[in-house]
């Protein structure tokens, strides 16, 4: 078995530490995806966790995420604020907006997220104007997750200082990406492109996928954390895929969202998704790894805990005020993962405690890389 093989590669050092993982083969994930004995996969969270740990330490950074609009002129077939369903959309003013980052310096978070659905009504003065706000009355950096702008905005955001674009790929399998993702009519979607650019305009850039959306398969998860590492993202946020019951993927009845050979599909779990983030941490060692909210709802219980202990180093939480977190509900569930900022705050604590890790200081950017090139063998 190629994933036994690979664990005694890792357990024996041969293939331990940052330079060797990172050069872990697309055979070796695909067969860490498929592995299922729990003792050779206790091999795989060790080795991520301590990879973790020597790459990025102990300190796990808080983004604080602002769902700032609900409006999306997308219609994605998993998404539960997709554009053609009838319900109640909402779009933060900028003062509103300005509520939350407060609270997030408050807090002593490092970073504000800035997400919303696709919404052209956010323009790109409205942006400009408030991250220049952000930038200059508060020490935050600031993550803008706004989906598939064009060049000219991604850069007029840049320059108005703008540090990071969130852009997940979703999958890198093209044709079950067009079949979830339709075009906004002739214009072609193109992630990858999109984040390549932004990395050139002197963003960090991040990106992720869901894990077990029906039709993915094994290779094609394996294919998206080789390009994790082939982009050499900053950022790489996976959760599992969660059924919204009034989307096209949610409606599909179990035969039809499995394919033909059930064995094919990936499952939408908690240990699939703790696998990618793993293999993401040996295969990206310096990325900054959230442990994500969709893994907490699966898994009420461990969920966030079990994504920090086996390579994540991110925590994203809400700050969208509870009348709006209502409102933007991308899958069910989610929104009951609340409190007031300050009442999750004590919990975050509580669980950092709780696994030995502490809050990061400081916007928590992409580290100076470890030069283990230089690094004498023997050391370790
Ligand atoms: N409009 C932006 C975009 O598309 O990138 C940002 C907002 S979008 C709601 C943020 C993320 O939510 C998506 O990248 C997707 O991964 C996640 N998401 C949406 N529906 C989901 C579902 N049913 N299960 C899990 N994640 C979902």
């Amino acid at each position: 078995m190629q994933a036994a093989g690979a664990a005694i590669r890792l357990l024996q050092g041969k293939g331990g530490g940052g330079t060797e993982t990172k050069g872990l083969t697309r055979d070796e994930v695909l067969a860490w995806l498929k592995e299922e004995e729990d003792w050779k996969l206790s091999f795989l969270w060790e080795e991520a966790d301590r990879v973790r740990r020597e790459q990025v330490g102990d300190e796990v950074h808080l983004r604080g995420l602002i769902e700032m609009s609900s409006f999306c002129r997308r219609d994605c077939h998993y998404c539960g604020i997709r554009g053609s369903r009838k319900i109640e959309r909402y779009r933060m003013s900028e003062e509103e907006v300005m509520e939350c980052v407060r609270i997030a310096q408050r807090l002593e978070y490092g970073t504000v997220v800035l997400q919303s659905g696709e919404d052209h009504g956010l323009t790109s003065d409205f942006i400009t104007h408030l991250v220049r706000r952000i930038k200059s009355e508060t020490p935050l950096a600031v993550t803008l997750a706004l989906g598939e702008r064009s060049l000219e905005e991604l850069a007029a955001w840049r320059e108005a200082g703008a540090d990071r674009y969130l852009l997940k790929h979703e999958t890198s399998d093209p044709e079950l990406f067009r079949r979830i993702h339709p075009d906004c009519s002739t214009e072609v979607s193109d992630r990858i492109a999109l984040l390549k650019a932004a990395k050139e305009m002197g963003y960090e850039a991040g990106s992720g996928v869901m894990v077990g959306i029906p039709g993915q398969t094994y290779e094609s998860l394996a294919d998206d954390i080789m390009l994790f590492r082939d982009l050499d993202l900053e950022m790489i946020g996976c959760g599992p895929f969660v059924p919204h019951p009034d989307t096209p993927l949610g409606q599909m009845t179990n035969d039809e969202s499995r394919m033909t050979n059930v064995r094919a599909q990936v499952p939408a779990t908690d240990t699939m998704t703790t696998k990618v983030v793993a293999l993401t941490r040996l295969l990206c060692p310096d990325a900054n790894i959230p442990s994500t909210t969709a893994l907490a709802t699966i898994n009420r219980e461990r969920g966030r805990e079990m994504g920090l202990e086996r390579g994540a180093n991110v925590w994203m939480p809400n700050l969208t005020q509870p009348r709006y977190r209502a409102l933007y509900e991308i899958y069910p569930g989610k929104a009951k993962v609340i409190d007031t900022a300050e009442e999750f705050q004590k919990n975050l604590l509580a669980t950092l405690e709780r696994i030995g890790r502490v809050p990061g200081k400081g916007p928590g950017g992409r580290l100076p890389r470890v030069n283990l090139e230089a690094r004498n063998p023997n050391d370790d």
